[in-house]
């Protein structure tokens, strides 16, 4: 049930929320509607005058207070992740203390909040220069992450003083709504965080299209942020987009092979590669190929693939069977055009359990070149699509020829060699020799088509801000 105004709040309109693993349905969730979203922002709107009122250092503490409750519930949230999701319970654990990271990140990021004082030209006067919260804030958040995206947003938008209107995904709803007593018991008043799980045409578009919202932060896909942009332009919002990726894995010729397939595999492990800032492209130095290929086979065989409630699986399943076809397409065009399998992992088809989850197998594809759809759209799926390189240049040139440019990992032994080609791509953020490197500590965002702004880091709380500038005598 939408969370509003500190009460959960029932509605006609029903639908089944669905373990991916499983296929059976967990509960019903009542979803929002456009008059409900309207009259859960106006008081949002009425309780940010309140939030913003208050202290940052009380603000603060509320975060924090939320962050621990966060780890002191992890088994509990972790479970309910893992059931709408399917990420294994440690995948969903790590989802939860990353999520608390951003809490805490941002509780501290509160208190260093201030503004400055500038010279008039007029010797009675000075300008004070303030940093004011943008009022209320729009969520709008997807399914691969269904608490950490919500958090990271969150967390800024209270630090700075805003109230939020947060519309999860359709398909995990459960976690985000879980979020609203939380928030109440550590402290923040009823109406400064409203939570409305809905469809993204009705309730995402109600608070893209409202007045009285002063910023959409959204994470999803491309199409859905230009979207967005062009609904939020009637109001003149700030926007803040994390959007899709198609991000380069280059492994050069002196890479340590070993620990580069072992990173390169658990980057792909992560929610079944249904991750924006997984390896969607992996090019590796042509003379590497073969040994790169046996490795990663020989690894990906001792995964297990299966039900994220085992605490057996290193993998679970894809979030609906149309999220399976949409991979199963992009993988039947490369094989159609000349790509081979070099090895797949279905061990999910040997418990009985998953028989009617949505589970895609494990692939190693080599042999993609650049026209087949694989190597050019992002996968979103458990498949290493390989493709190889001669020269260092032709990688950088093929890795930087997407309109897309949120991540990206460099692997090689030379680190200035490696650090050349991690500042030749444009992208937001590159990890050399590592597979995750994204924390609280540090602004992400996209670069090109793959977003707008920044979360994280000294900078996130910025962009639910804008400076108010006072004349005053002195
Ligand atoms: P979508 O773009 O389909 O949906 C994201 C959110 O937007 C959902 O809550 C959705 O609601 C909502 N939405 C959809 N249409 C509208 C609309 N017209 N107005 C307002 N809200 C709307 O993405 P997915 O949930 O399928 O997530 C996958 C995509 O997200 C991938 O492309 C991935 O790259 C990207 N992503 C980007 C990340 C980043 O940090 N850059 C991180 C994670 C994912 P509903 O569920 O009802 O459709």
């Amino acid at each position: 049930m939408p969370w509003i105004d500190g009460n959960f709040v029932p509605t006609d309109h029903k639908l089944p929320v669905t373990n991916p693993a499983t296929g059976s349905a967990i509960t019903q969730v009542h979803l929002g509607d456009h008059q409900l979203t309207e009259n859960a922002i106006k008081s949002a709107a009425v309780a940010q005058k309140e939030w913003e009122s208050t202290s940052p250092l009380q603000r603060g503490a509320c975060l924090k207070a939320v962050a621990k409750h966060l780890k002191d519930h992890i088994d509990r949230l972790a479970g309910l992740l893992t059931a709408e999701q399917g990420k294994p319970l440690a995948q969903a654990r790590g989802e939860v203390e990353y999520a608390a990271s951003f809490f805490e990140w941002f509780g501290e990021e509160a208190r260093r909040l201030s503004g400055r004082i500038s010279p008039h030209p007029e010797r009675s006067r000075e300008f004070h220069i303030l940093p004011t919260a943008l009022g209320v804030a729009g969520l709008i958040t997807p399914w691969n992450f269904p608490l950490a995206q919500g958090a990271k947003k969150a967390a800024a938008a209270l630090a700075a003083g805003c109230s939020i209107v947060w519309k999860p995904s359709e398909f995990t709803p459960l976690v985000a709504l879980a979020m609203g007593r939380i928030f109440q018991e550590c402290g923040l008043p009823d109406g400064v965080c409203q939570i409305i799980p809905g469809i993204g045409s009705e309730v995402g578009e109600s608070i893209t299209s409202s007045e009285k919202i002063s910023i959409i932060s959204l994470t999803g896909s491309t199409e859905t942020g230009r979207r967005v942009m062009e609904n939020s332009s009637r109001t003149l919002k700030h926007m803040s987009l994390e959007l899709g990726g198609n991000a380069p894995f280059i492994v050069l010729p002196d890479a340590e092979l070993d620990k580069t397939a072992e990173d390169l595999l658990s980057l792909k492990l992560l929610v079944s590669g249904q991750v924006c800032v997984t390896a969607n492209r992996v090019f590796v130095h042509e003379d590497l190929l073969d040994n790169f290929v046996d490795l990663l086979s020989t690894k990906l065989e001792t995964k297990m693939i299966g039900d994220g409630s085992d605490p057996s699986n290193h993998a679970g399943p894809v979030i609906h069977d149309d999220a399976k076809e949409g991979i199963n397409r992009l993988v039947n065009d490369a094989l159609s055009k000349g790509a081979e399998i070099a090895a797949q992992n279905s061990n999910f088809e040997d418990d009985p359990r998953c028989e009617s989850g949505s589970f895609s197998p494990f692939i190693i594809m080599t042999g993609i070149t650049p026209e087949m759809r694989i190597a050019n759209e992002e996968i979103f799926g458990p498949v290493i699509a390989i493709q190889t390189f001669k020269e260092t240049k032709e990688v950088i040139s093929s890795a930087n020829s997407t309109p897309y440019g949120l991540a990206a990992y460099v692997y090689g032994g030379d680190l200035a060699q490696a650090s050349h080609v991690a500042r030749s791509i444009d992208a937001g953020i590159i990890g050399v020799n590592e597979w995750r490197p994204l924390k609280a500590e540090i602004p992400f965002g996209g670069s090109k088509q793959s977003g707008i702004g920044v979360e994280g880091g000294a900078e996130g709380i910025q962009e639910f801000m804008e400076l108010k500038v006072i004349s005053i005598p002195v």
